[in-house]
C-alpha cells in the first residue's frame, strides 16, 4: 500500500483479504490462539516464532488497524492500545524510566500533562516542560546529559499552538534522542510529522480516527528512522538484552525499524496490559475508512466559525491555526497546508461565568468531555479536563479562565453559527 495516495491507504490499507476471505477486517473475538503442540507456543513466548497466543499482547483485528494507521502515517510497525493515555505512556516509557528525563511542551493536552508530571514523575521520570515558542537557547538549556526523548503535540489541545515539528527534531537529534509527537490533533490526512523529522507519533484514536464517538483507544506509530544503536548507551532497554526475554536485544532480533514497537508490546503490553478491544478496532477502522473525507469538512467549518467569532463584539479571542492571523498561522501553512484540524478555541468577554452561561445557552452543540467527532460539542478545560492545574500551569498551557474549546462537527457551518449567534445573544 506505501505507493497509494492517503485516501486509498484510508479505505484499504492494513488488510488485504487473500481468495474467499472475509472483505471487512473480521472481528477476532477470542482472547486464545491455539496450537498443536507446547513447543510451538513456547516458542511464540520466545519471540522465536510470529504468531498470536493472548489477545492481551497481540490480536489479527487489532493488528490490521495497527497496520493501517502505520501506512497511513508512513511508519515501519504500529500498535494499538486501549487509549491515547496509555499510548503516550508506552511511548515515553519504553525509553525513559527511572532516573530519566524528557523534554515536553507545556502546551499538550492536560491529561498527558498530568501523566507526566505528576504519575510518571512518582515513577522516577522527569520531565521539563518547554513552550512552543521558546528560543533556541530555552530549549537546548531544557536538555540533560540522562534526557531519552522530547514530546510535543502537532496541534495542542485546547492551546491550538503548532509545534515546529522540523525545529524541535533537529534539537532532539542533536541530543542523540527521539522526537515523539502526538498527532491526534491534526490527523495523517493533514500532517505526516514523520516527513519532518519526528520519529515517534501517537494518537488518541478516540478523537477524528474514530470521528464518532464511538471508542476509546490509541495507538503507537514507530517511523523506523532513529537510529536507537548509534546512542546504545542511552536506551539500554532497546540495545542490552532482555532477561525477561531469554537475553533477546531488541534492536539486533528487530532491526530499527521493529525494535521500539516490539518492546512495547512483549513488556508494556504484557506487564500493564492496556490493549485495545477487537470490537474497538473494528469501529475504529470504520472511522478510518472516512477519515480523509470527513477531515476537510471538519477543518471548512471550523475556519467558518473561527471567523464569525473573529468578527463578534461579545468575543474577546479566537485561535485557530487555520485562521490568517493567527500566531501560529505561518507554521500552521508549513506542516498543514491543506487545514489544521477542526477545533476554535476563544474567550468570551466576561470570564469565566459568561462563558459557562453561553455554553449553557446552546442547542446543536452539546457540553461534553470529547472533542473532534461528527457532532459538534464544547467544553470549559479550566474547570473539566485541565481542573487539577493550578492557574501558573494554565498559563503555560495557553489556557485562560475564560477559554472556551468548540469541536465543530460534521453539521451545517451555517447551523453552527446561528446556534452560537443565539447564544452569544443570550448573554446580557
Ligand atoms: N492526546 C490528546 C491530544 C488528546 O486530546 C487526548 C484526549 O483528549 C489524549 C491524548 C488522551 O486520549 P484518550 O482520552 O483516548 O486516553
Amino acid at each position: 500500500m506505501s505507493d497509494y495516495r492517503m485516501e486509498t491507504k484510508c479505505v484499504q490499507g492494513g488488510y488485504t483479504p487473500k481468495n474467499g476471505e472475509p472483505r471487512q477486517i473480521p472481528i477476532i473475538q477470542s482472547t486464545t490462539f491455539k496450537y498443536a503442540s507446547s513447543e510451538e507456543m513456547g516458542k511464540l513466548f520466545d519471540l522465536e516464532a510470529s504468531g498470536y497466543f493472548y489477545s492481551r499482547l497481540q490480536n489479527p483485528t487489532c493488528d490490521y488497524v495497527a497496520a493501517k494507521i502505520c501506512e497511513m502515517e508512513g511508519g515501519t510497525a504500529a500498535m494499538l492500545t486501549s487509549s491515547g493515555q496509555a499510548a503516550n505512556f508506552y511511548a515515553i516509557f519504553n525509553i525513559a524510566t527511572c532516573g530519566d528525563h524528557v523534554v515536553a511542551c507545556s502546551t499538550i493536552y492536560g491529561g498527558t500533562y498530568n501523566l507526566f508530571s505528576v504519575t510518571m514523575k512518582k515513577m522516577g521520570v522527569e520531565f521539563t516542560f518547554v513552550t512552543p515558542n521558546c528560543t533556541d537557547e530555552e530549549l537546548e538549556a531544557a536538555f540533560q546529559p540522562n534526557t531519552k526523548a522530547v514530546f510535543g503535540e502537532t496541534i495542542a489541545n485546547p492551546a491550538l499552538t503548532v509545534l515546529d515539528i522540523e525545529r524541535f527534531a533537529n534539537a532532539a537529534h542533536a541530543h542523540g534522542v527521539p522526537l515523539v509527537i502526538d498527532n491526534t490533533f491534526a490527523t495523517p490526512v493533514n500532517c505526516r510529522p514523520f516527513e519532518w523529522g519526528a520519529d515517534i507519533v501517537t494518537h488518541s484514536t478516540t478523537k477524528y480516527l474514530d470521528g464518532h464517538g464511538a471508542g476509546v483507544g490509541g495507538c503507537i506509530v514507530d517511523s523506523g528512522k532513529f537510529d536507537w544503536q548509534k546512542n546504545a548507551e542511552k536506551f539500554p532497554g532497546l540495545c542490552t538484552p532482555d532477561h525477561s526475554y531469554h537475553g533477546i536485544t531488541y534492536v539486533e532480533k528487530f532491526g530499527q525499524g521493529g525494535a521500539f514497537i516490539t518492546k512495547a508490546t512483549a513488556q508494556l503490553m504484557r506487564d500493564f496490559g492496556s490493549a485495545q478491544s477487537p470490537q474497538t478496532a473494528f469501529l475504529l477502522n470504520l472511522g478510518l475508512e472516512s477519515l480523509h473525507v470527513r477531515v476537510p469538512r471538519h477543518c471548512e467549518n471550523a475556519l467558518a466559525v473561527a471567523k464569525f467569532l473573529k468578527e463578534n463584539e461579545k468575543v474577546s479571542w479566537v485561535v485557530y491555526p487555520g485562521l490568517e492571523g493567527d500566531p501560529f498561522y505561518e507554521t500552521a501553512k508549513k506542516y498543514m497546508p491543506n487545514g489544521t484540524c477542526g477545533v476554535v478555541s476563544f474567550g468570551v468577554k466576561g470570564g469565566r461565568e459568561t462563558a459557562e452561561k453561553f455554553m449553557d445557552s446552546l442547542k446543536l452543540a452539546s457540553v461534553a468531555t470529547h472533542v473532534a467527532d461528527a457532532r459538534t460539542c464544547c467544553l470549559h478545560p479550566a474547570s473539566a479536563t485541565h481542573r487539577q492545574m493550578s492557574e501558573d500551569e494554565l498559563i503555560a498551557a495557553g489556557i485562560s479562565g475564560d477559554l472556551v474549546r468548540f469541536s465543530c462537527g460534521l453539521e451545517n457551518a451555517q447551523d453552527l453559527i446561528e446556534d452560537i449567534a443565539q447564544a452569544l445573544e443570550s448573554i446580557k
